[in-house]
């Protein structure tokens, strides 16, 4: 790809994050109420807690960012959209790593903050205005959160899934920022987020073989589909541009439309009215 994706960058303001809320779809009502328990009531939420700080480096970042309101407002969402059995945490913690993890015992997701530097960095190389790179990392942001989320329900809602539980939660952060007006912005920044240079790529550790994820280019080239796959007119360019190959982009049609048709299939009886 000879991309020289400062041209590419399109303006995108802070998601709309009210138009990301998603609700209950009639045509996968019959195969979720086979698949899926339906919950009696909504018991829980996603639950923002304190940022854990290990030293002073991020005080400043994390006041800001609940200033901000930035885990706030996605917990917001995701609490007008789903009915839950139990509580979901969420919260900024500095791991000493630009990472982000659900863990399953504490039913938690922790966000690394660190993962703001680490991010800005990568998105440097790409994008030319400092506001072109805030987006990114603002986007890029949005997708890690979402596909924590995703762990967070496969886990708690037992949601059922063949193949990798990674590429499954990859496809529900996908499929819920780009079902949402403006979303697909993030999930551009996510796909862009993990294109690796294909001099890199050809240089891939053996461990990457053997770990649960896809390779980044992978994850790259599908992320990248799904939004091209859900309106072929509208993201016309990421083809003429290169972002995909076009015997890929050909599926992506198809593969957004069964994504789309599963995921509110299998969380139809947790999507509120
Ligand atoms: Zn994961």
């Amino acid at each position: 790809m000879s991309m020289s994706i400062g041209a590419h960058a399109r303006r995108f303001t802070l998601i709309a994050f009210a138009a990301l809320t998603l609700s209950a779809c009639e045509e996968g009502t019959a195969l979720a109420e086979s698949a899926v328990a339906r919950p009696a009531q909504d018991r829980g939420d996603f639950v923002v807690r304190p940022a854990v700080l290990e030293t002073d480096e991020y005080t400043e970042l994390a006041q800001q960012l609940s200033e901000e309101r930035w885990l706030e407002d996605v917990a917001d969402v995701l609490n007008e959209s789903l009915i839950l059995p139990v509580d979901i945490g969420m919260r900024f913690a500095e791991c000493g790593e630009n990472n982000a993890y659900y863990i399953p015992d504490d039913r938690e997701i922790q966000i690394c903050i660190e993962m703001f530097e680490g991010e800005r960095e990568n998105f440097a190389a790409y994008y030319e205005t400092e506001e072109e790179i805030e987006d990114a990392v603002n986007g890029s942001f949005l997708f890690t959160v979402f596909h924590e989320v995703g762990h967070a329900l496969v886990d708690v809602l037992e949601i059922p899934f063949t193949g990798r539980e990674e590429d499954t939660v990859d496809s529900l952060a996908a499929w819920w920022l780009i079902d949402g007006d403006e979303g697909e912005q993030s999930a551009i920044a996510g796909a862009l987020s993990f294109y690796t240079d294909p001099e890199e790529a050809a240089d891939v550790d053996e461990s990457e073989f053997a770990g649960e994820h896809s390779l980044s280019q992978q994850r790259y080239y599908t992320l990248t589909c799904l939004v091209y796959g859900s309106d072929t007119e509208k993201y016309a360019n990421l083809l003429e541009d290169e972002w995909l190959t076009e015997d890929r982009a050909e599926q992506c049609p198809a593969e957004f439309e069964r994504l789309s048709t599963s995921w509110y299939a299998l969380l139809d009886a947790h999507l509120k009215e």
